[in-house]
């Protein structure tokens, strides 16, 4: 049986990541401080004796013996404008110090490394959509630099391991996605909307509604990392990994609206978050190119799935 290790594991994603792989036979150890995932979110999996949950901050020395390791999943660091924006400096050194750490690991044990990034590195884009070539339009001391900066860093770092260390890693950049385990209060816009709706509170829509996301179910991006890690010809290599169809923040909360039958009425503020991109849509003919990926789940059908989790829960 081969060994997985992924990082942040009882985050909304990790968590996600960590089911499919049990699934498909791994045994898998998951690191997280709980700083925003929650052990609930991985509860199902402890009876399991494949699964191990490791209470630990990947930014201290990793004093482990964790025994031979195939695959490392690197997850770790909080994900949500508001969380990180919450933890400035644990979110600066998630991504730096450990991510460092991380690649220390990979190093040493021969480990196939994946890094989980995002779509922040490409700023307010100037570029549209995004391809994995563009540079971005990054500020180094706003609001949230700590966490695109940080995660760019992140990218640098493991292209020094690969150059100097011969590591085999990759990178993903991950644009914004929702489904159910996302953390009711964690300030994202799906969250929030749904939340909205179903208690039948206004929305607060910032700026005009005009700026853009392009957002993927869980499902899909999960099929989008495990083919970036399992696919062969992958060492360092970025895919963008997102679904490509671009919708104006007005445009989800009116189709929340709908699934819903909500008759909350929504409130523009009009004025922007600091920094907002204003246009969000990830190019993947790279990712279909090369790891046969698409996303396969409709916004609608997307969101469905996710109320009907936060209706239960
Ligand atoms: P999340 O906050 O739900 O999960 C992150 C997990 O990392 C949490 O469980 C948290 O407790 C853990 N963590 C944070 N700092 C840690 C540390 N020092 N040591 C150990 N564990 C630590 O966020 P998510 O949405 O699941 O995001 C997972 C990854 O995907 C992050 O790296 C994030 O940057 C990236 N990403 C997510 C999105 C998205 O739309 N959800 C978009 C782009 C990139
Ligand atoms: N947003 C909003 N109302 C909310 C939450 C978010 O209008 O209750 C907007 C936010 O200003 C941004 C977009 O929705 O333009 C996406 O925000 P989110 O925090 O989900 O993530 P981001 O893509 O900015 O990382």
């Amino acid at each position: 049986m081969q060994n997985v290790l992924v990082t942040g594991g009882a985050g909304f994603i990790g968590s996600h990541l960590c089911d499919r792989l049990i699934r498909d036979g791994y045994k898998v150890i998951c690191f997280d401080n709980l700083l925003t995932g929650s052990k609930k979110n991985v509860e199902y999996l402890l009876s399991s004796p494949n699964f191990e949950f490791i209470e630990t901050d990947i930014t201290k020395p990793l004093s482990l013996n964790l025994g031979p390791l195939n695959y490392i999943f690197h997850l770790a660091s909080p994900a949500s404008p508001i969380d990180y924006q919450n933890y400035p400096e644990e979110t600066l050194l998630a991504n730096s110090v450990g991510t460092l750490n991380i690649l220390e690991l990979a190093r040493k044990t021969g480990a196939k490394l994946l890094i989980a990034s995002t779509s922040e590195v490409y700023g307010d884009p100037l570029e549209h959509p995004q391809k994995e070539t563009y540079f971005g339009n990054v500020n180094t001391f706003g609001p949230r630099s700590c966490y695109d900066e940080s995660k760019r860093f992140a990218e640098t770092a493991t292209y020094v391991y690969i150059r100097k260390y011969d590591i085999d890693a990759r990178v993903i950049r991950i644009f914004n996605t929702y489904g159910p385990k996302m953390q009711k209060d964690d300030g994202r816009v799906v969250s929030n909307f749904i939340m909205s709706a179903l208690g039948g509170i206004p929305f607060r829509i910032d700026g005009d509604g005009s700026q853009t996301r392009s957002f993927c179910y869980i499902d899909d991006l999960v099929e989008g990392i495990v083919k970036a890690m399992f696919t062969g010809r992958t060492r360092g290599e970025i895919f963008n990994l997102g679904n490509p169809d671009e919708f104006t923040i007005e445009e989800l909360a009116e189709k929340i609206i709908k699934l819903t039958g909500s008759k909350s009425e929504m409130i523009f503020s009009g004025k922007f978050r600091e920094n907002d991109p204003m246009r969000r849509r990830p190019d993947i003919t790279k990712a279909k190119a090369v790891l046969n990926w698409e996303p396969k789940i409709s916004l609608e059908e997307g969101l469905q799935k996710t109320i009907e989790y936060y209706k239960k829960s």
